[in-house]
C-alpha cells in the first residue's frame, strides 16, 4: 500500500469497529417524546453513518444476511456508506427491499440482522437499521427512491389489501410490467402500517409517501372495496390473470375471563387505530386522561398501547404478562422505549376476572402470580407459566386493553373466498411459492403466517410477485 494514501474503507474496515465506539440512533427524550406522537428516532449526521458504517468487518459469508428475511446485501450498502456513496448504497439496499425506509423503522433488527452480526460476540453490533433508514432516507431526499419499471406487458393482476405484503407484490409486479389493481377495504391504503403501528414508530406521511411511489409506477388502488363482499373471487379472477391475497390476520383473540364484557374494557388494535389512523374511523370514541391503564399481553401491540395510552394522558399505565421479560414476544427495543416513557411492567402475572362498579365500569383487574413450571416448554417453545396458589391481587384499573394477538378473519361461509384451503386456525395455506388451492390465487402475510413481521409480509409479497411472473410467463 502507497502510505500517503488516503486509506479507503474497504483496506481498514477489518479494524474500525476496534476503534470506533457503536453509537446509539439520536432519540428525543422521554419527557418531549410523551408530548406528542413523532417519531421518537432521527437521522444520524453524515460524519457518524460514514464511521458507524466503517465498522462493519466486511465478512465473507455475512451473517447479518442471512439474519434479514430479505437477505438485504448489507455489508454491500455498508461499505458503500462508509464511503459517503450514499445513493448507490441506497439503490442496492432497494433492490432487495420494496419498503427500505420504513423496515428499519419498525424491525426488531436485535432478533434479525444486528442480532446476527458477527461482531456482538466482542462489542455492540453495527447498528445496520439506522444507517439503512439514513441511506434511503438520503436517496428520497435527493428524488431517487424511485425504481425502474418495464414497458407494459398487457397483463393484469390484482392484489387484494394493501399491508406490507400487497404493497411489496405489487411493486414487484409493476416494476416487471403488470398492470396492478389493489382492492382495499379502507378508506386509506397501507394495512396496518397506517392503521396498527403507531406513528411515534411510523410516522403516516412515511406510508403515504411510499404509497405515492406505488401509485406513480402506475399502481391502482381502489380503497373502500371489501372483497368477499363487494366483489367475488371469481370476478376478480374473470378480469385478472392472477390475485394475492394479504388481508392480514386482524380478528383479536379474546379476553375469556369473567368481566370482559364491562364498559371500558376494549380491543388494543381499534383503541390504536381511533388514535393514530390519519382519519376518522367512525370508532367510538375512548377517553384516556387521567385514567389508570391496564394493558393485557405482551406483544408489540400491547406495549404501542401503553405508549399511545401514555401519550393520551393516562396516569398510569402497566402492562400485566403472564411470561416474564425474557420470553415476552414483543421487542426489547420497544420494551425499554416504553418503560423511559414511564410504562410499568408486571411480568409473571395474569387476569383472573375483571371487576367492575355498580355503573358496568371497570374498575380492577383480579390478577394471580405466575410461575414457570420446570423444564416445559409449551408449542413455540417458551417455558410454560402456571399460577401460584394462593398469590391473587387486585391492580385497580378504569380503562383495560386487550393486546392477546390476532387470528385471520374467517372467510365468509356464502363467498367463493370459502374455497381457499385455510388450516385449524384459520391461516390460508400456500406451498412453498405461495399458491394456494385455488389456481391463479397466491397469499402471504398474515393471513398466511398469523401476527408477525412487517419484514416477512414483504417477503412472501415478492416470493407471491416472482411466482405470479414464473406462472404467467
Ligand atoms: C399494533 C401493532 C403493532 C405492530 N408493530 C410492528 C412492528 O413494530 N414491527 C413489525 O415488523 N411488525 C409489527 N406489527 C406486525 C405487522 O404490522 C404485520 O405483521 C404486517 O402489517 C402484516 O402485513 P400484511 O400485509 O400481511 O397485512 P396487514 O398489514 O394486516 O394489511 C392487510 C390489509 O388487508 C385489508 N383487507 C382485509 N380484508 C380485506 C378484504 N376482504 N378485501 C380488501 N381488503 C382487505 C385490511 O384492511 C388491511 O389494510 C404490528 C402489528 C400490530 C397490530
Amino acid at each position: 500500500m502507497d502510505l500517503d494514501e488516503e486509506p479507503t474503507h474497504a483496506k481498514m474496515a477489518k479494524f474500525a469497529w476496534r476503534e470506533v465506539d457503536h453509537a446509539e440512533q439520536p432519540k428525543r427524550e422521554a419527557d418531549e417524546r410523551i408530548t406528542d406522537f413523532h417519531e421518537i428516532y432521527s437521522l444520524f449526521d453524515e460524519a457518524t453513518i460514514r464511521e458507524q458504517a466503517s465498522r462493519c468487518v466486511q465478512c465473507a459469508e455475512p451473517a447479518c444476511v442471512e439474519g434479514c428475511p430479505l437477505h438485504n446485501r448489507i455489508p454491500e450498502w455498508l461499505g458503500l456508506a462508509a464511503e459517503g456513496r450514499y445513493l448507490e448504497a441506497a439503490e442496492i439496499s432497494r433492490s432487495t427491499s420494496n419498503m427500505p425506509e420504513i423496515c428499519p423503522r419498525v424491525c426488531p433488527q436485535e432478533r434479525l440482522c444486528e442480532g446476527s452480526c458477527v461482531i456482538q460476540s466482542r462489542e455492540e453490533p453495527i447498528c445496520i437499521g439506522a444507517i439503512e433508514k439514513f441511506i434511503n432516507e438520503y436517496a428520497l431526499a435527493h428524488g431517487e427512491g424511485r425504481v425502474d419499471v418495464a414497458p407494459p406487458n398487457g397483463k393484469r393482476v390484482a392484489v387484494v389489501g394493501s399491508g406490507p405484503g400487497g404493497l411489496a407484490c405489487a411493486d414487484e409486479l409493476s416494476q416487471l410490467g403488470y398492470s396492478v389493481t389493489v382492492f382495499e377495504s379502507q378508506m386509506l391504503p397501507g394495512g396496518l402500517l397506517l392503521f396498527g403501528i403507531p406513528a411515534f414508530k411510523l410516522e403516516k406521511e412515511i406510508v403515504e409517501r411510499r404509497v405515492n411511489l406505488l401509485r406513480h409506477q402506475g399502481v391502482v388502488f381502489e380503497t373502500g372495496v371489501t372483497v368477499g363482499v363487494d366483489l367475488t373471487l371469481d370476478q376478480i379472477l374473470k378480469d385478472f390473470s392472477a390475485v394475492f391475497l394479504g388481508i392480514g390476520a386482524l380478528k383479536p383473540k379474546p379476553l375469556e375471563v369473567p368481566g370482559a364484557e364491562l364498559k371500558g374494557v376494549i380491543q388494543g388494535l381499534p383503541f390504536l387505530a381511533q388514535k393514530n389512523a390519519p382519519i376518522a374511523l367512525g370508532l367510538p370514541p375512548v377517553e384516556v386522561k387521567g385514567k389508570r391503564v391496564v394493558v393485557l399481553g405482551g406483544g408489540d401491540s400491547a406495549m404501542d398501547c401503553l405508549r399511545t395510552a401514555i401519550r393520551c394522558g393516562a396516569t398510569d399505565t402497566v402492562c400485566a404478562y403472564r411470561r416474564d421479560l425474557a420470553n415476552m414476544p414483543g421487542s426489547k427495543k420497544e420494551y425499554h422505549n416504553a418503560t423511559e416513557e414511564g410504562a410499568r411492567f408486571m411480568f409473571l402475572t395474569n387476569p383472573l376476572s375483571l371487576e367492575g362498579n355498580e355503573r358496568g365500569e371497570v374498575s380492577g383487574v383480579h390478577c394471580v402470580r405466575m410461575e414457570f413450571e420446570l423444564g416445559e416448554s409449551d408449542a413455540s417453545g417458551r417455558r410454560k407459566p402456571r399460577p401460584v396458589p394462593g398469590s391473587e391481587f387486585a391492580l385497580p384499573a378504569d380503562l383495560v386493553l386487550i393486546a392477546y394477538g390476532f387470528d385471520p378473519v374467517p372467510f365468509p361461509v356464502d363467498s367463493d373466498l370459502s374455497r381457499i384451503e385455510v388450516n385449524d386456525w384459520g391461516a390460508t395455506q400456500v406451498d412453498a411459492d405461495q399458491r394456494t388451492n385455488i389456481p391463479g390465487v397466491y397469499a402471504g402475510g398474515d393471513v398466511v403466517r398469523g401476527p408477525s413481521l412487517v419484514v416477512h409480509a414483504v417477503r412472501d409479497g415478492r416470493r407471491a410477485a416472482a411466482s405470479i411472473h414464473r406462472d404467467l410467463s
